[in-house]
């Protein structure tokens, strides 16, 4: 056997005797080990200095009680969870997620995804993840503001400008941003880039909402270009129709592409004339609704129960941006048999490895998440720059250097496939460009 499959074999096995149960960490971990074998191979002194066993391992995890009061002067109890993953390039720096299924073995691959991506960003940023299984959908404005209160009255000893400065993720948005930051900036007297996603009036970065979703339009052009390809007037579907979803469909239409199924945990919205945005955007930011109002006013749209028929829809490209493992092999296979011949994705890990090696058996052309959607936590940085500045660039401005960005990324992340003998292979040339700097820096900075 060779070196690398040995090296690789005993790691994963170790990180599945200690945490048996978190497939989704054990899923994300093997992802990338598996296309770091020519790396390893070619590195030998990372294996001597246990740097692989070391790297799937968080600097920090912590867990704690959150309790609130519901509406009924009740006292409701949630568990949160900060993951400080590595800080190798940058102090940690990635979202916080409230949904019903989180778990430390989510935040866990959530946090060690989030380290690679903020590695290909080129900026100095380390991984984290955080969140909470509380879910905000249902709850009154006043729970959702106690309920953040109370998750960041502990959260707060964990954070700060140039330790870990978390962001929105599934389920925390602006308003949840604000309530978050409104309480940590109480408890500690400090007005600092503790958070990004911050609303434009208290340190917000212009660009940002938009930015994980034009930032993956971006990223699909450059894919395209290199491939002799373009959007314009090709049909697309997005999956989700939360912040990554909306500002993609939103940039993919400016670009000239038919966007025509979006989607939510409950069903999705197929409309063959082109989704309206507008509508999206007064259901699902202002009215809090279910996507299947959509119908209601265009009359041209079906709605379907269940989210996963979204992917028999028959277009060119698919855009999924809602959540992890949502394209599994079999819906895979459908979208190749309806034509798809590109899929970046904007959500983190949306598809399976059995989808994915469908893609790649079919010579889609794929743009993995670590790389597409990177853009969302490339401009927080840049709103970390402007806290520290004290100013606000434009909307153009942040939009330049988000493009700047991408296109960056692109070229990084092709290059590592063609230097290390799988050149197109995107989602290897991602996880090898992001492990390397990381992994140089943690080389030079010892046994840490
Ligand atoms: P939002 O909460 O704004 O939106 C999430 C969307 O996905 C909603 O439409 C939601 O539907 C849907 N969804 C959630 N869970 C499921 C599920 N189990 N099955 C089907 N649909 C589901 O989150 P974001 O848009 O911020 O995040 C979406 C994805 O993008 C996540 O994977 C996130 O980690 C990733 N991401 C986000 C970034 C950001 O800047 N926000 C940056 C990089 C990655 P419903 O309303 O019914 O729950």
């Amino acid at each position: 056997m060779e070196q690398s499959q040995k090296v690789i074999d005993q790691v994963m096995a170790q990180i599945k005797k200690r945490d048996p149960h978190e497939l989704e960490f054990h899923q994300a971990v093997l992802e990338v080990l598996e296309s770091l074998k020519p790396v390893i191979e070619k590195h030998p002194e990372f294996v001597e200095a246990g740097l692989l066993s070391r790297i799937v391992e968080p600097e920090r995890m912590v867990m704690f009680r959150v309790p609130w009061y519901d509406d009924q002067g009740r006292i409701q109890m949630n568990r949160g969870y900060r993951v400080h993953f590595n800080s190798a390039i940058g102090p940690y720096k990635g979202g916080l997620r409230f949904h019903p299924s989180v778990n430390l073995g989510i935040m866990k691959f959530l946090g060690f995804e989030q380290t690679f991506k903020n590695s290909l960003t080129g900026l100095p940023i380390g991984g984290g993840k955080g969140g909470s299984d509380f879910d905000p959908k249902g709850k009154s404005e006043g729970e959702v503001m106690r309920f953040c209160q109370s998750f960041m009255t502990e959260l707060f000893r964990y954070v700060g400008a140039d330790v870990d400065v978390p962001a929105g993720d599934i389920g925390v948005g602006a308003r949840e941003v604000g309530y978050l930051y409104g309480q940590y900036k109480r408890i500690t007297m400090l007005y600092h880039g503790v958070f990004t996603g911050k609303g434009l009036t208290y340190g917000g970065s212009l660009a940002r909402k938009q930015a994980t979703g034009y930032g993956l339009l971006y990223f699909l052009r450059e894919m395209l270009k290199d491939n002799g390809k373009e959007i314009t007037g090709k049909k697309v579907i997005i999956s989700g129709s939360g912040n990554v979803a909306t500002y993609a469909a939103e940039k993919a239409q400016e670009m000239g592409a038919r966007v025509v199924a979006m989607s939510d945990s409950n069903g999705y919205i197929f409309d063959p004339e082109g989704i309206k945005l507008d509508t999206v955007k007064r259901i699902k930011e202002i009215e809090r609704k279910r996507i299947k109002e959509y119908v209601k006013d265009h009359p041209s749209a079906q709605y379907y129960e269940g989210s996963k028929g979204i992917w028999t829809i028959k277009c060119d490209i698919a855009l999924p941006c809602a959540t992890q493992n949502e394209i599994d092999e079999e819906s895979a296979k459908i979208l190749v048999t309806n034509g798809v011949w590109a899929l970046a994705e904007g959500a983190n890990m949306p598809s399976t490895p059995g989808a994915i090696k469908t893609y790649q058996n079919n010579g889609l052309l794929f743009g993995p998440a670590k790389a597409a959607n990177a853009g969302g936590v490339a401009t927080s940085a840049l709103e970390m720059s402007q806290n520290s500045m004290r100013l606000s660039w434009t909307f153009e401005e942040v939009d330049a250097k988000l493009k700047d960005i991408m296109v960056n990324i692109y070229s990084q992340v092709s290059q590592a496939a063609r230097d290390y003998g799988c050149a197109g292979d995107l989602a290897a040339g991602a996880n090898i460009a992001g492990f390397l700097k990381v992994a140089n820096a943690m080389m030079a900075q010892g046994a840490v």
